[in-house]
């Protein structure tokens, strides 16, 4: 998400809502707070649409078939960027103007499916056609450099690994409580901002250009401006340090701002998740790994802040929180349930075992 103040009076917002993975249909993640453009639910009128030339590997197997974690340990990538290359991803023009900018997204990621099949999945990135014939001239600065800033390529590279992130990681399959699953549909968002912040620094460390890193991640442009972080060092103590960094800005920000434009999302993913089963193992060690299992430097590396009491984990969104609350207490009632019928069970075993005579 991207805000930007303006005048005192006027405050806009223009949100580039990147979106979480969806189950099904197209997801529709951005809000627009005290917009003074036209507040509008549906999604900006999309133009053309372009296909971007799919990268064909030699290799037998499709990279994007896999994680990029997975990638990395079947040899096929060495790196973010190396994955970004391989991602298939279209690219679609928004025709911009004052009465249809309440919503605007970079990209997102698009599955469809039914039960048990996926039926069509793939990633867009968004080319901004700013026409400025309406917007007030106090803006127009504005909307044009967020429209450069959105249309750039490494921008829109950083996307697409941001999309990939969320397009081949699903947590359904973990058996976890429902506070845990909230936590684990929260960092997914943090993380695919992580993998995002990812393909630029590793852009960087080619190139040496710290413009890449704007809006949420020009915290890391300043910090290496001020010498606070050497990206280049390959001290394990720095480079934990510089993980820690990035990880806490990332956290703060889902604390303070863009947390809440997933809050629906998140909400609606819990409604949907399978019950805890507690004669199952939990998975939330698993899930965990998961999402903080990522490439760092060539290496595969698990950044987890949390299990090591370095960083809090990041708080819910407002509904979500609320929900899990709820939900805790049916869960919490549910167990006990079950764990007075096998009580009941056991103790009327007991009693059966008890009358046999040996
Ligand atoms: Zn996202």
């Amino acid at each position: 998400m991207s805000k930007f103040n303006l005048t005192k009076k006027s405050k806009a917002i223009i949100t580039t809502g990147i979106a979480v993975a969806a189950t099904s249909g197209i997801t529709t993640l951005y809000l627009c707070k005290d917009s003074i453009f036209k507040n509008n639910d549906a999604a900006p009128q999309q133009q053309t649409t372009t296909l971007e030339p799919k990268v064909e590997t030699e290799k037998s197997v499709n990279v994007c078939d896999y994680s990029m974690v997975e990638a990395f340990q079947k040899g096929l990538i060495n790196s973010v960027s190396d994955y970004v290359r391989e991602t298939p991803y279209k690219v679609d023009t928004i025709k911009l103007n004052i009465n249809e900018c309440s919503n605007v997204r970079k990209g997102y990621y698009t599955q469809i499916s039914n039960e048990d099949t996926i039926l069509e999945k793939y990633i867009t990135v968004n080319f901004i056609d700013v026409d400025t014939t309406e917007i007030p001239e106090a803006l127009k600065k504005m909307v044009l450099k967020f429209a450069k800033q959105t249309n750039d390529s490494v921008q829109q590279q950083s996307v697409v690994a941001h999309e990939a992130f969320h397009a081949t990681h699903d947590y359904s399959k973990y058996n976890l409580k429902i506070q845990e699953r909230g936590n684990i549909l929260n960092l997914e968002e943090i993380m695919a901002r992580f993998i995002e912040f990812s393909y630029l620094r590793e852009n960087y460390k080619v190139t040496g250009d710290s413009t890449i890193f704007k809006s949420n991640f020009s915290f890391y442009q300043y910090a290496l401006r001020r010498g606070e972080i050497n990206p280049q060092s390959t001290d394990s103590t720095e480079q934990r340090a510089e993980q820690l960094f990035v990880l806490e800005n990332l956290f703060n920000q889902s604390n303070q701002n863009y947390g809440s434009i997933y809050d629906k999302d998140i909400v609606k993913c819990l409604k949907e998740a399978k019950d805890y089963n507690p004669e199952r193992p939990n998975q939330y060690q698993e899930a965990l790994d998961d999402v903080f299992k990522t490439i760092w430097d060539g290496k595969l590396v698990n950044v987890n802040p949390v299990s090591t009491g370095e960083l809090e984990m990041p708080t819910l969104p407002e509904n979500t929180q609320t929900l899990v609350n709820c939900l805790t207490t049916r869960e919490e009632y549910r167990i006990d349930s079950l764990k007075t019928v096998q009580d009941t069970t056991n103790l009327f075993l007991d009693t059966q075992n008890s009358g046999n005579i040996k």
